[in-house]
């Protein structure tokens, strides 16, 4: 079935007139080029009555320019260029992304299937409408505009083929780059860096910040061309390029830096961190690795038998009590030991988290072990309905009939004590259970959130939020609490491990040390806003519809901020559709979450189709916006 994405207004108009860039707030920055700063930048180049555009016009200032230039595209860009374009504007795109704006509706039709079990961990914040293709440039090419000559330089990073243009005009050099910058040496989000590092073996889901190394590259590229005046698309202009571009990358160096040192990829690619740090820091700069794990064990005791990346725990009398299970060769594995004797009964299963390589055979395990299914409450939802999120490695097999229980909850199985317990290290929806056998031997079985090398927060996609009490904080505090007579399962790694008292304590401070990094990197006012892409999210983000049957869709914001904040909220529906209401404004305490709803009206007559409803939400302060989406997927 060949579907087509139904091409919608990309902006709430609603929220334009609130924010419009009057005719007074177009600032002159030398007699032929303004400016028009909103959510995005604009920049005019004015000659003999015509107009060249960068980026586009956020405040509906122009009525027509003869071309548009467009660094890269993400929608919460592009948006304010498309209008002049489609009033005839010539628009030139870097020519590596060129198929991604004129055909924006392939990725969202294949993203159906493909926003389960995506381990690229790409952002979603692509155009959901086609832009029309004037001319394609890359590095080198040269675009004459009156007596104006445009360089171009390809600046890969926060975009995978991104460029940044170049002109002398007024006699002052002007470079405008895109988002590879965001005002005084500071980033719009850290996230959108996530990609896979070839040379260091690394794929796009380890992959954390994974195109700094093309980032930094570019922007001494940039540097080196000594620009006067840096115009990004987003944030203030930029006066002294150098001394900006210097901090952001002794900023991101520090960032990454930071990360490398505790983190659980180095437990797993050993060398080739060195790679991913060669890439990033100084030549002369090294990594300050933390030591592996204080004690680590060969094996774990004979009651624990590794079967890939689930464990079974084995009771004296033969029955089981499994832990995760994603795959084939796992069920396979436990027909095996039932076959041969050594399991009588399975008794049990508990899921440490939603990733498809510890759920997805789960139904197909019940079908032929009928037990009970254990979960902490935070998973439940994400268990049952994972198609209504948008996070890495989901499956697309939700699990029925779970047994909820409660942090902290305590069951006694044959000759174990179990708790259970909310642990959200390698993700924000992540559980663990402590083992407990009368003999005294203590198992944590902590999912996928440590190896022995530290933290595993390489997919920025997880929502490894950074707070006092939340994320890896809560999780070591949670370690810092225990009695040092337990060892740590990972599920990926065979050598049970524990860490000293000390180790836990650096692991902490490097992370607050993070954040107080990454306060500095980016422009929100708390810095959990740059690294959490799904602090604003549409629930469901899947759902499939039927012809002329109204949808609910609710817009869930975690305000990071350590203020409350006010969050205006808008969707931005096909025009065809009804929205009720158009636009809602939510005050949200610090730290919370708050959600707006609204009812969408679906028309009868539509056909077979897949929507792609966006969301724009605006802070009250600020002129930083968020864009979330959902799909919406409709057949009779
Ligand atoms: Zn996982």
């Amino acid at each position: 079935m060949k579907r087509r994405i139904i091409t919608i207004v990309i902006f709430a108009s609603v929220l334009i007139l609130t924010t419009v860039c009057h005719a007074a707030s177009i600032v002159e920055l030398s007699p032929h080029v303004s400016i028009c700063q909103n959510s995005t930048n604009g920049v005019f180049i004015k000659k003999d009555g015509r107009a060249l555009v960068v980026y586009g016009d956020p405040g509906r200032n122009l009525k027509k320019a003869d071309m548009v230039f467009f660094t890269h595209n993400r929608r919460d860009v592009v948006w304010s260029g498309r209008e002049l374009v489609d009033n005839g504007a010539d628009s030139i795109v870097p020519a590596k992304e060129a198929d991604s704006f004129s055909n924006a509706e392939d990725f969202w039709t294949s993203f159906i299937k493909a926003r389960f079990h995506d381990s690229h961990q790409q952002t979603t914040k692509v155009p959901i409408k086609p832009l029309r293709v004037g001319r394609k440039v890359g590095e080198g090419d040269t675009i004459n505009w009156q007596d104006l000559e445009v360089k171009v330089l390809d600046t890969p990073g926060y975009t995978r083929g991104a460029v940044s243009y170049f002109i002398n005009v007024d006699d002052i050099k002007y470079g405008f780059v895109g988002d590879i910058i965001f005002g005084d040496g500071q980033l719009f989000d850290l996230y959108s860096l996530q990609d896979a590092v070839d040379d260091a073996k690394i794929g796009g889901y380890h992959g954390y910040a994974g195109r700094l190394g093309e980032l930094i590259k570019s922007l001494r590229k940039v540097s080196n061309r000594e620009p006067d005046i840096l115009v990004p698309a987003r944030g203030p202009v930029i006066r002294n390029p150098k001394a900006a571009i210097e901090r952001l990358i002794e900023t991101l160096q520090a960032a990454y830096k930071n990360y490398l040192s505790i983190n659980a990829g180095h437990w797993y690619f050993k060398d080739n961190y060195e790679v991913l740090a060669a890439r990033v820091l100084e030549p002369d700069d090294k990594v300050d690795w933390a030591p592996y794990a204080e004690t680590i064990r060969k094996k774990p005791p004979d009651w624990i038998v590794p079967i890939h990346n689930s464990r079974l725990v084995l009771s004296e009398d033969g029955a089981g009590f499994l832990i995760d299970c994603g795959s084939r060769a796992i069920i396979d594995e436990i027909i095996k030991l039932r076959d041969s004797g050594k399991l009588t009964k399975l008794e049990g299963l508990f899921i440490t988290h939603y990733h498809d390589d510890h759920t997805n055979e789960v139904n197909a395990l019940l079908r032929r072990f009928k037990c009970p299914v254990y979960a902490c409450q935070d998973s439940k939802d994400i268990f049952e309905n994972p198609g209504a999120y948008r996070l890495p490695c989901l499956t697309s097999q939700g699990v029925p009939n779970l047994i909820v229980v409660p942090d902290g909850h305590k069951m006694r199985w044959k000759e174990f004590n179990l708790t259970f317990y909310y642990f959200p290290g390698q993700t924000l929806y992540h559980d663990a259970l402590l083992v407990e056998k009368d003999d005294g031997e203590k198992i944590f079985f902590i999912g996928d959130s440590f190896t022995p090398s530290g933290i595993d927060d390489y997919c920025l996609q997880n929502r490894n939020l950074l707070h006092k009490g939340m994320g890896y904080f809560y999780c070591l505090a949670h370690l810092q609490k225990m009695r040092p007579d337990y060892l740590l399962i990972n599920q990926h790694v065979v050598e049970p491990f524990r860490y000293s008292q000390e180790q836990i304590r650096h692991m902490i401070a490097k992370l607050q040390k993070r954040k107080r990094i990454l306060s500095k990197l980016f422009p929100w006012d708390e810095p959990n806003y740059g690294i959490d892409e799904r602090w604003a999210r549409i629930y469901p983000y899947g759902q499939k519809i039927r012809p002329g049957q109204n949808v609910e869709i609710t817009v869930i914001i975690f305000n990071h901020s350590s203020s409350s904040h006010i969050f205006t909220v808008s969707p931005n529906v096909p025009k065809e559709f009804r929205l009720k209401p158009e636009k809602a404004s939510i005050s949200i305490q610090p730290r919370k979450e708050g959600e707006a709803r609204f009812e969408i009206v679906i028309p009868n007559d539509i056909s077979e189709e897949v929507y792609v409803i966006t969301s724009d939400i605006k802070f009250d302060k600020w002129d930083l916006r968020h864009w979330s989406e959902a799909i919406l997927e409709v057949s009779p």
